[in-house]
């Protein structure tokens, strides 16, 4: 696939191959995006923004409208596209697929609720013949850099919004999964976008990061990955807004009421979704002591019947991890776990990029496993017996995207919900459940700002003010 520079898909003789990761086949190349690529992206941005600043919230939103339709008309297209750039089991993408044409929708419906209000200027004295409004305006140009592990949904995260507002956006996805995001980005040309509208450039962002991060024409990053691409980026990116959708290490609590069967079955599901490369994915689960031992035997069942394999064999319940490289780290951390005194109780092995449902108890503090974030199907089980100091452990690491907590009393789930410091709580669901148009991000290391489409146009907008003088009145 090309790149998409001042309207024109274009090839460059430096090409990097896009990999799937299951049998190592080269499924398509990229060209390897170069400086002089980074200087077309910006100036016909530039230009874009001219004409998306003047098209009218119905243009905008019919585009949108139109796009949702043709993704939705293809949705097994983009799975399989999904499935096989990424570490996604083909029914994994299609949910992926299907929440993209949510995404896109809910875009196209923000676009005509972007409000403004009409100001009190006579709440102080001075301003009695003064009338006026603000109104929000788009802020420009946005470059969004997008992961791997949610390919076509978290790049319509940023697209979608930022053309529901009225800005023109250089896209820059992951090198390893970009395939998705340039499909998304043919389907909104055939819905109708202004083609400088969108830029979308492809290569490592190790090589044309700084030179986009710290251009003053961009006027918004939007970044969604990890906190050490997320620093170095905040570290170049100068006088701009930056929106950082970083990573998380996701405690969910079991209380001695949970409802067992669903407290396993969500968990599991949130432990192992996309091989646990999820930024939502349960990392360390706090089982109340009373419950503990029939919730561990549970849930080591069923992780067991993890089928994991072929991403486009119907039944296959878990993928490979995104590269080799990736499945080599987490069995390192986990063997480092296990040799500081950690309890290995399945999983563990690794063939290729493949590593096993993994779940472990007894994790010593110090293990990489406890306080690094994983993105690895692997996850930690402790047990605790006081609501305060669950909360507090929850608590204790430097992220809190989403956290969630298993009861059925409410004053539990109300402390809980109070008190854990995070972006959100899941009450009786794991931290794996996101609707799209909920406000998503979270404190601490976990992120800056919100995405969750009402959100992002806040983010991708600014008020302006206009005030009449009207002496005469
Ligand atoms: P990553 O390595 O941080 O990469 C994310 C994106 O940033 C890629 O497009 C990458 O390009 C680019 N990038 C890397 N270094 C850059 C630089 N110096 N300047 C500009 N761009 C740069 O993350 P990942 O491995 O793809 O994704 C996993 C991480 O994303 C996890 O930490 C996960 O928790 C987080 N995540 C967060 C959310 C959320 O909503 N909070 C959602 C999903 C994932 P290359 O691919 O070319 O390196």
């Amino acid at each position: 696939m090309k790149m998409l520079l001042n309207g024109q898909w274009v090839d460059r003789d430096k090409k990097i191959d896009v990999i799937d990761p299951f049998d190592n086949s080269v499924i398509d190349t990229v060209p390897a995006g170069n400086d002089k690529d980074v200087e077309l992206a910006l100036s016909s941005a530039v230009q874009g923004f001219q004409i998306t600043k003047r098209m009218t919230v119905y243009d905008r939103a019919q585009i949108l409208y139109k796009a949702a339709g043709l993704i939705s008309e293809r949705l097994e297209e983009f799975a399989t596209i999904i499935a096989r750039e990424g570490s996604k089991t083909i029914n994994e993408a299609r949910k992926e697929a299907s929440r993209c044409v949510n995404t896109i929708t809910c875009s196209a419906e923000e676009a005509k609720r972007i409000l403004g209000e009409t100001i009190p200027w006579d709440s102080f004295p001075g301003g009695e013949k003064r009338k006026g409004f603000y109104y929000r305006f788009p802020i420009g140009v946005v470059l969004a850099i997008t992961p791997f592990n949610d390919p076509l949904n978290l790049v319509a995260h940023k697209l979608g919004p930022a053309i529901a507002a009225g800005n023109s956006v250089i896209l820059k996805p992951a090198t390893v999964t970009p395939l998705s995001a340039i499909k998304l980005v043919e389907v909104l040309l055939e819905a109708g976008l202004p083609e400088n509208a969108i830029q979308v450039i492809t290569g490592y962002g190790s090589k044309i990061g700084d030179p986009l991060v710290s251009d003053e024409r961009v006027r918004m990053i939007s970044f969604t990955g990890g906190v050490e691409a997320g620093k170095h980026i905040a570290s170049k990116a100068g006088i701009k807004k930056i929106g950082m959708e970083l990573g998380s290490d996701s405690p969910v609590i079991v209380w001695k009421d949970a409802d067992m069967q669903l407290a396993v079955e969500s968990c599991v599901s949130g432990s192992f979704w996309a091989a646990g490369q999820n930024c939502i994915g349960v990392q360390r689960l706090l089982v109340h002591k009373e419950i503990y031992d029939e919730f561990k035997t549970k849930f080591v069942e069923l992780t067991k019947t993890y089928k994991i394999g072929d991403k486009l064999k119907e039944d296959t319940m878990m993928g490979p991890m995104i590269t080799e490289n990736e499945a080599k780290r987490i069995e390192q951390w986990v063997n480092d776990a296990v040799a500081g005194g950690a309890k290995l109780l399945t999983g563990g092995k690794r063939d290729g990029a493949m590593y096993d449902p993994t779940v472990l108890e007894n994790v010593p503090a110090d293990a990489k496993v406890h306080y690094e974030e994983v993105f690895a199907p692997t996850v930690n089980l402790y047990q605790v017996d006081d609501l305060d100091k669950a909360i507090a452990q929850a608590n204790a690491l430097p992220y809190g995207l989403l956290a969630g907590i298993f009861t059925r009393d409410l004053e539990t789930a109300f402390k809980a919900a109070y008190e854990l410091d995070c972006g959100g709580v899941m009450i009786n669901d794991s931290t794996d459940y996101r609707l799209d148009s909920m406000p998503f991000g979270g404190v601490k290391y976990s992120g800056l700002g919100r995405e969750g489409l009402k959100f992002s146009l806040q983010e991708m907008t600014e008020p302006k003010v206009v005030c009449f003088n009207l002496p005469g009145i």
